[in-house]
């Protein structure tokens, strides 16, 4: 009897098995036909600074708009693309599509020429050796200034080889591209580490910002996280900034710059270009 469900219990997990493999391969066939059919597309997000209400930049952030199944999210398919290595191809598409879009559009004159894009990387893509000849070329085939790129980068990716990670950081440095901390404060880094990180910009995790002001506990780890940022010279930027009340505590504890759909979602080429101009409208009626 214990046999017999040994065996079932076998036919059970290795049909899963099977299922989870086909499903595997599926992701991995249908990733490799939206990079030769361009069904990607980056999306922009603008970083708006709280001093003055200024545009500083914009994250690029990648979409899939599939034929059938629509959009389908970046935290469904990177994952998939981080195991197969196909994040080594999407990411390089996504570094020389935002570098190229953003050229463009500072030389329409519709972002300031010291702003920002800052393009995601995962852990695959941070430890490749051909990074930065990569982005060299990028950066070299649209002239887009090494200080207009940022690149964010994980608490977790940067923890998983401290060491390695901080001489990667001094290497690319050295073309003039600056670094920010993404999604901090929810992997295991200690404190003491975000010293001998040389990153510029440090992102809180939207899981903070979220139930500010409600949450005791999340307003004081995001306070404390921004004086901590700043005596040790880093940018804070809060992620997931929805409501006005968000803004106002983010605003008295001194953050510099917020993302969020209380500005804007994240946004196609020709939608930024149109936030950008009715966005300085705004401001200067305010002003
Ligand atoms: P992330 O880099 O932390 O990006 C922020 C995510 O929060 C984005 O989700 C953005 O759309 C979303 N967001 C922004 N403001 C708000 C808000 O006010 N409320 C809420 N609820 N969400 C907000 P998205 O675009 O789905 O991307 C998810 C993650 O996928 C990113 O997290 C990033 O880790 C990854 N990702 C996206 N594009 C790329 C890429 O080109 N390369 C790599 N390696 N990863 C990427
Ligand atoms: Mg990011
Ligand atoms: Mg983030
Ligand atoms: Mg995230």
């Amino acid at each position: 009897r214990a046999k017999e469900l040994g065996r079932n219990n076998y036919q059970f997990f290795s049909e899963d098995m099977n299922r989870a493999i086909l499903e595997h391969l599926t992701w991995e066939k249908e990733i490799q036909d939206a990079l030769n059919l361009n069904q990607f597309s980056v999306y922009y997000q603008p970083k708006i600074r709280l001093d003055d209400l200024t545009v500083t930049g914009v994250e690029a952030l990648l979409r899939w708009i599939h034929p059938e199944k629509g959009m389908i999210s970046p935290d469904k398919f990177i994952p998939v693309a981080e195991e197969t290595g196909q994040i080594l191809d999407i990411g390089h598409w996504v570094l020389d599509q935002s570098c190229r879009e953003i050229s463009q559009l500072m030389a329409r004159g519709r972002l300031a020429p010291g702003s920002r894009v800052a393009v995601n990387l995962s852990a695959r893509q941070f430890t490749d050796p051909n990074l930065i000849e990569v982005i060299r070329d990028i950066l070299n085939s649209h002239s887009l200034p090494p200080e207009c790129l940022e690149l964010e980068i994980t608490e977790s990716t940067l923890m998983k080889d401290v060491e390695h990670a901080i001489r990667i950081m001094n290497d690319l440095r050295t073309l003039g591209i600056s670094f920010a901390i993404d999604d901090f404060g929810t992997g295991y880094s200690s404190l003491s580490y975000l010293k001998r990180f040389p990153v510029e910009v440090l992102k809180v995790d939207r899981t903070f910002v979220t139930d500010i002001p409600h949450d005791d506990n999340d307003m004081a780890i995001t306070a404390a996280v921004i004086a901590m940022a700043h005596k040790l010279g880093i940018t804070v930027v809060a992620e997931g900034v929805e409501t006005p009340d968000q803004l106002e505590f983010l605003r008295r504890n001194r953050c510099d710059q917020c993302q969020g759909y209380l500005f804007s979602r994240p946004l196609p080429m020709h939608q930024l270009e149109q936030f950008l101009t009715q966005f300085r409208i705004r401001d200067s009626i305010n002003a």
